[in-house]
């Protein structure tokens, strides 16, 4: 059996939960607060605790049924069922909030995490805000009842500080005209042009589950990375939770030729010639990249007459939206109707005018 860690009230037992306002670890029950510090103590304790269970477990695993994990729940011994990359989430039972030691383990434990910001109900505010201001959505929008599924979801994501050295060598061009009384003379001078440059680039993002959609997971960046914390699973208590399923490599690769596009528009900038080509290279001196857990909102909204769904990401550190917005034809045809009128009375008492 695979080992999962549930964070307990020291006071009533009832299980702890990571509260976005106030940063710290509290109890739904007896409401019980703990300050950050507890939080990292005992995500240590429960950390070490998981690591011996599934040591002593080990023989016992490797005789299962071709390496198949399962997960039980610690308040009331249900089977927590999961996918492949479920880092943490809710027992179904009885709700309480279970993190997946082994999926956060060695190779696979995040160097960081920043804790969701928004709460739940901050988010929904946010969200609803968000949509008022947009004119021709669905009605139904704006009940939140309609809002099938909101959950808080870390996503996990690399980051990576590249530097390194760019070269450039080419030829440039000034070209001036002047005119005698029998001539117009264009004169061209050609430059041949090297430049050197040090570059460094932070925090370079990229998305670390391969499931994940890479559109809104893009469209919510970026994210302040004063906020990043060293990690700790408390974190992730009362929130679900996705592993990397994305090498470093494979990431630094993609970010690698992200930075060479960057290098060859940065070293051809401020240039005072009419025209400048030539080949930029650039050579990375260090990479340095970082597996971090992200807050994400995450929301469902099944769309009015065809029930199509519509998805949504937000940010949970900033409140940034991501998402196409079902819009209501009918309003913006009215819209369309009323601006077509208006253009048409103009033309008239434009005519009316004129003629
Ligand atoms: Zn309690
Ligand atoms: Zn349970």
């Amino acid at each position: 059996m695979s080992s999962t860690m549930t964070f307990k009230c020291p006071c009533c037992g009832g299980y702890l939960e990571f509260h976005p306002s106030l940063q710290k670890f509290k109890c739904l029950y007896c409401g019980q607060v703990l300050s950050e510090e507890d939080l990292r103590d005992q995500s240590e304790q429960r950390e070490a605790e998981a690591e011996e269970k599934q040591e002593a477990a080990y023989g016992e695993r490797s005789m299962d049924n071709g390496g198949l994990k399962s997960y039980h729940c610690q308040m009331c011994g249900a089977e927590i069922v999961t996918t492949d990359t479920t880092a943490a989430t809710r027992c179904y039972y009885c709700h309480s909030p279970v993190v997946l030691h082994d999926r956060l383990d060695d190779a696979f434990r995040p160097d960081g995490v920043i804790p969701f910001q928004l709460d739940k109900a901050a988010a929904e505010k946010q969200f609803t805000e968000f949509v008022k201001k947009k004119t021709f959505i669905d009605k139904g929008f704006f009940e939140g009842a309609q809002l099938e599924m909101f959950s808080g979801v870390y996503y996990p994501f690399w980051y990576c500080d590249v530097e390194g050295e760019a070269e450039f060598s080419g030829e440039g061009t000034r070209t001036s005209v002047s005119t005698t009384p029998r001539h117009v003379v264009t004169t061209t001078r050609y430059f041949r042009v090297e430049r050197k440059a040090r570059m460094s680039f932070r925090n370079l993002a990229r998305k670390a589950l391969t499931k994940a959609d890479g559109k809104l997971s893009d469209g919510i960046h970026p994210f302040d990375c004063k906020d990043v914390k060293p990690y700790a699973s408390g974190y992730l208590s009362g929130f679900l939770a996705e592993m990397r399923d994305v090498e470093e490599s494979e990431a630094r690769e993609e970010i690698l030729s992200e930075v060479k596009d960057y290098a060859r528009k940065l070293i051809k900038r401020n240039h005072s010639f009419n025209t400048l080509n030539g080949a930029t290279s650039f050579e990375a001196k260090k990479t340095d990249a970082r597996y971090v857990l992200l807050p994400t909102w995450v929301l469902t909204y099944k769309g009015g007459r065809d029930g199509v769904p519509y998805y949504y990401m937000m940010n949970g550190q900033t409140g940034r939206v991501c998402g196409k917005l079902p819009i209501n034809m009918g309003k913006l045809l009215t819209w369309a109707l009323g601006a077509g009128l208006l253009v048409f009375a103009i033309l008239c008492a434009g005519g009316a005018f004129i003629w």
